[in-house]
């Protein structure tokens, strides 16, 4: 330890005994940022809704970065089909089907322990919401989904903090910051969530390209946001088709006038209580919350086996029935592949785990 960091109290070497007092030398070097804007980025606080392949992108890039305290939220485990794209994903945690928050967690704290993360394995809700996301400096939305985003955004709004929106599938990519009451917000510019069956990742393909593009831009504007250059936060609908080489900027500066959660202030998705059975991003799968009461994993197994095979560790409960498979999380929550019929699913459910 140098006499100085012994002075300050901070030690300039890591949990391995490396010297990595110059970690962020070449980004401080870079006039945005400086000193002063890494010191910021160090008492930062930021939540990641969703730790797929936006999330796992804009993760690693802000704890590379710095930023102090991360809260990583995902309901989903990590498969083989996700490698191609979440970047801070391997082929053991596919083999465990760790969940993606505590795989994502592992894996930062092993490129930068000085980083705070919290991992929280579950799916936001208009019941969790507030206990998840208040008391963050900023919200990335990295879901896979409309009625999470829209959820967000009623709670963004309401509470006056701002989120970035972000999307990717196919080769294309969109991404909006929102300022509640300075810059529009996702009902401003949308005032409904589409409707019809809506592409996904998995019915449309997605390039990884596309994925890193859009959460290379959500993680710069994080970072001026983090550091104080708020002048310099875009204020607009940003998209690309990578692929068809197409750009396109809508102005998103301001709020519309009559919109439900900027100028109503009525909050339609955050009152939204007695949501239905969730089904998955185009996944033939069904997620199910029947029950708020821990599962002893234990015991389950012990239920199951007689009906298929099942095996389980410290954070799911994996149970095959042909042709069905029922990932079960400790507070009860499934997800049941195989099928999007929620009566099937329920009743798949209620068979195999209980009412
Ligand atoms: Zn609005």
């Amino acid at each position: 330890m140098t006499a100085l960091s012994k002075l300050i109290g901070v030690s300039p070497y890591n949990k391995q005994g490396m010297p990595f007092e110059d970690r962020y030398s070449r980004q401080v070097l870079f006039p945005g940022i400086g000193q002063a804007g890494q010191n910021k980025l160090r008492l930062a606080r930021v939540a990641v809704v969703g730790s797929g392949a936006i999330g796992t992108c804009v993760s690693g890039l802000l704890a590379r970065a710095g930023v102090g305290c991360l809260r990583i939220i995902d309901r989903d485990f990590v498969e083989p089909s996700n490698l191609q794209r979440q970047s801070l994903f391997d082929e053991a945690d596919a083999q465990d089907s760790l969940p993606k928050a505590v795989a994502a967690a592992r894996k930062i704290a092993a490129f930068n322990s000085e980083v705070q993360v919290e991992a929280e394995v579950a799916d936001v809700t208009p019941d969790n919401i507030t206990s998840l996301l208040s008391g963050w400096d900023l919200i990335l939305d990295a879901t896979d989904n409309f009625e999470t985003r829209y959820l967000i955004n009623d709670f963004a709004v309401e509470n006056g903090k701002p989120w970035i929106y972000a999307g990717a599938i196919a080769a294309y990519a969109v991404t909006m910051n929102v300022i509640p009451g300075e810059t529009a917000c996702l009902a401003c510019v949308f005032p409904e969530p589409p409707g019809g069956m809506l592409e996904t990742c998995d019915t449309a393909g997605i390039l990884n390209t596309a994925v890193n593009l859009v959460g290379s831009i959500q993680a710069t504007e994080a970072l001026k946001f983090l550091t104080g250059s708020r002048d310099r936060l875009r204020r607009t609908l940003l998209s690309f088709d990578l692929w068809g080489n197409h750009r396109s900027e809508v102005a998103a500066d301001r709020p519309r006038a009559g919109c439900q959660p900027c100028g109503r202030r009525e909050f339609i998705h955050l009152a939204g209580h007695g949501r239905p059975h969730i089904t998955l991003c185009g996944r033939n799968s069904v997620q199910i919350h029947e029950r708020h009461r821990p599962v002893d994993f234990a015991e389950m197994s012990g239920r199951l086996q007689p009906h298929g095979s099942v095996k389980h560790n410290d954070f799911v409960l994996k149970f095959w029935h042909d042709p069905y498979e029922l990932t079960l999380f400790p507070d009860g929550r499934a997800i049941i592949k195989g099928t999007t019929d929620t009566a099937l699913a329920r009743s798949l459910y209620a068979r195999y785990v209980g009412n």
